[in-house]
C-alpha cells in the first residue's frame, strides 16, 4: 500500500500537480480510510506519513491526518469511490477562475473526462464547506475542480484517480495553448 502512495505521490510531484506540501491522497479500506498526514510532502512519503482513521469515527490519529481529510471522508460516505486524490494543478486552476466548466477538446480527455464541472466560491467559504457540493458532483464526474484551489479526483484505485487528475492538467494546458493562439476549439 505504501508503494502505492510514494508512486502516485512522486509521479504528480514530478509532473507539477502539486507543489512542496500541497495536495493528498487517500483510499477506502471497508469502514477506514488510509490519507496521507497532515503537511506531508507527496513527493516524498514514507511509512509515517500515512494516517489511517475512521470514514466516520475518529481515532487517536485522526488529528493528523490531512487537513482535507474531512472533504475525503464525505467522498467516501455519499459516492462508491475507493480512492481520491486532490492536487493543484497550475494550468487547471487558472483556468478555473474563466471557466464554468472545463470541457476538454483532447481525444484523452473527452474520452477520460468528458467534461469537468468547476465549483465557485465565495472568497469567504472554506473548502470544507464545499464537501457536500464537492462529492455530488462526484457521483456525476470523474473530477471536479474548485475555483482557484484545485482538483478532486474519484476512482477505485489511486493509479486511476491521479490519471484523471493528469488527463486534466493535460487537456487545461492544451486549453490554455489554444485560447493564448487565440484558436476556438470545436
Ligand atoms: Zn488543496
Amino acid at each position: 500500500m505504501l508503494s502505492q502512495f510514494q508512486a502516485v505521490g512522486q509521479a504528480l510531484f514530478t509532473q507539477g500537480l502539486v507543489f512542496s506540501q500541497g495536495g493528498n491522497l487517500s483510499i477506502k479500506l471497508g469502514e477506514h480510510l488510509v490519507i496521507t498526514h497532515r503537511g506531508s510532502t507527496l513527493g516524498f512519503i514514507q511509512e509515517g506519513d500515512l494516517v489511517e482513521t475512521g470514514v466516520s469515527k475518529n481515532n487517536r490519529a485522526t488529528p493528523l491526518a490531512s487537513k482535507e481529510l474531512e472533504i475525503h471522508r464525505c467522498i467516501y460516505k455519499n459516492t462508491s469511490a475507493s480512492a481520491v486524490v486532490h492536487a493543484h494543478p497550475p494550468y487547471a486552476v487558472a483556468l478555473s477562475f474563466t471557466e464554468e466548466e472545463i470541457v476538454p477538446c483532447d481525444l484523452e480527455g473527452q474520452i477520460l473526462l468528458s467534461r469537468v464541472p468547476v465549483l465557485s466560491t465565495d472568497a469567504m467559504a472554506k473548502l470544507e464547506d464545499l464537501a457536500g457540493e464537492i462529492a455530488r458532483l462526484l457521483n456525476e464526474y470523474r473530477v471536479v475542480l474548485v475555483r482557484g484551489h484545485g482538483s478532486f479526483a474519484v476512482s477505485q484505485l489511486l493509479e486511476e484517480a491521479y490519471y484523471y487528475t493528469s488527463a486534466l492538467e493535460q487537456s487545461c494546458r492544451l486549453l490554455y495553448l489554444l485560447k493564448t493562439l487565440k484558436v476556438v476549439p470545436g
